[in-house]
């Protein structure tokens, strides 16, 4: 019985390991930590939802309203 209690903890165990370097990786490949624009850390959930993005929501959105009007 024991045995079959440590193999269950070395699965739990190893499964939050595996959990936690796969966020690490998502995380390293997940975009700038940094705005481009302000230099203000961007927000995790916006690196991992658009790895691509270079600024933080704000200027973003002051970018795409410059594009938009011309100025
Ligand atoms: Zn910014």
């Amino acid at each position: 019985m024991s045995d079959e209690v440590d193999v269950a903890q070395d699965v739990v165990e190893l499964t939050n390991t595996v959990a936690v370097l796969a966020i690490r990786h998502q995380l390293q490949a997940a975009g700038r930590e940094y705005c481009q624009s302000c230099g203000e850390a961007i927000p995790v959930a916006r690196r991992l939802a658009a790895p691509w993005a270079d600024t933080c929501t704000p200027c973003q959105s002051v970018l795409e309203h410059r594009n938009k009007v011309g100025y």
